[in-house]
């Protein structure tokens, strides 16, 4: 019996509508090849492995249309020359936005099944901070996120998106889907599965998944930085048993909705000056406070020195009474200054908005130490 010709490609990133910053190929780790096949050990025996292209970056801001434009001709060529295919694995996020397009993972996948055909099986692992829009999962076979935030298990979904793409082919099934959109969209920081209600809802995916008729049940949260109508939570239970998966896909969307209300951060939230003096007042250290409107590793410019100004405008701060930690700001043009003033030297400058956000902020004060071959960052 010839082998399977299942292929392997994609593109993510999880892009903050609200961030200046353009995410370009700079941005991108590009893979083919063997190099991207070792993303996916270990890969399922008896099946001919074709690797594609695939783009990831951390988060950022939205991605720049002519990269975009440059990328989506890569894969679809790479895709026609590989051609004819059993299945796809799609790599992608769900949370990626491009300047002038509302649904771009929609977008990637429409193009690649109008040039795969209906019969080509594509199976997408993603990320449940990305958003399953109706046009999304109407192009995909079988789709499934992580089942663990922080993703602990992201290597698994990867693993877990692939078995099913295989025993699907071997036992010649076309996979059907329930999907159901649940009118609610939380921060990242609000859904970890380490707490409840996050821990419970889906902590019940992989006993929903054994049941007769479904071969998986997947979660999404939703990408909250992100202005685009298809952001919101949305459950999709994929299966044989037409009746099962809606049953199921309703339960899990009606436990979401019903505990919509219980959500909440792992740690105490308020507002920044409620938070230093918080801080101030606790007798723990060290006493960390996170801003999670400009978080980085969701999307978040780095360059919004409000955090910083609020610290400032504290008495006990800026007389020196008390000390903190500011970590940090990304401000290029101040760290040339510093740079050119040496360790030592006094320094005034504005920092805050490098990338265009808003606020700036005046701190005066010595260079302690520069860093100038520090491969994140330096002093160029
Ligand atoms: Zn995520």
């Amino acid at each position: 019996m010839p082998h399977h010709r299942i292929a392997i490609g994609g593109m993510a990133i999880e892009s903050s509508t609200f961030s200046p910053h353009r995410s370009t190929v700079a941005d991108f780790t590009i893979r083919h090849g063997d190099d991207l096949l070792t993303r996916y050990e270990p890969l399922a025996p008896d099946v001919d492995w074709l690797p594609l292209v695939h783009a990831r970056a951390l988060p950022g801001g939205p991605v720049d249309p002519d990269f975009y434009l440059a990328f989506k001709a890569e894969l679809l060529e790479r895709l026609r020359a590989a051609r004819p295919l059993d299945g796809l694995v799609l790599d992608i996020h769900g949370a990626m936005s491009v300047v002038g397009l509302i649904d771009a993972e929609a977008d990637l996948a429409t193009a690649v099944r109008k040039l795969v055909g209906p019969a080509c099986l594509i199976s997408a692992p993603m990320d449940p901070h990305g958003n399953m829009s109706r046009r999304l999962v109407d192009v995909l076979d079988l789709a499934t996120s992580h089942r663990m935030s922080p993703h602990e298990d992201a290597a698994r979904t990867r693993e877990r998106a692939i078995a099913n793409l295989v025993r699907c082919l071997r036992e010649r099934v076309a996979p059907r889907r329930a999907w159901v959109r649940v009118p609610v969209l939380l921060a990242g920081e609000r859904a970890c599965t380490r707490d409840e209600p996050a821990r419970g809802i889906y902590g019940r995916l992989a006993e929903v998944e054994r049941r007769d008729g479904i071969i998986d049940a997947a979660v999404w949260t939703g990408y909250a930085w992100a202005d685009e109508p298809r952001c919101g939570a949305a459950v999709v239970v994929t299966g044989t048993d037409r009746d099962a998966i809606l049953r199921e896909a309703r339960a899990l969307a009606s436990a979401y909705w019903r505990a919509r209300t219980e959500f909440s951060f792992s740690a105490p939230a308020g507002d920044a000056d409620w938070c230093i003096a918080r801080g101030l007042g606790a007798r723990e250290r060290p006493f960390l406070i996170s801003d999670s409107g400009d978080n980085p590793t969701a999307g978040g410019a780095g360059d919004v020195a409000y955090m910083l100004a609020r610290l400032l405008a504290n008495a006990a701060i800026s007389s020196g009474q008390k000390t903190a930690i500011w970590a940090s700001l990304v401000d290029p043009a101040a760290v040339a200054r510093c740079v050119a003033a040496g360790e030592g030297a006094r320094v005034d400058l504005t920092v805050g908005g490098a990338f265009g956000s808003a606020g700036r902020v005046r701190l005066e004060g010595t260079v302690a130490r520069l860093a100038r071959d520090a491969p994140v960052g330096g002093a160029s």
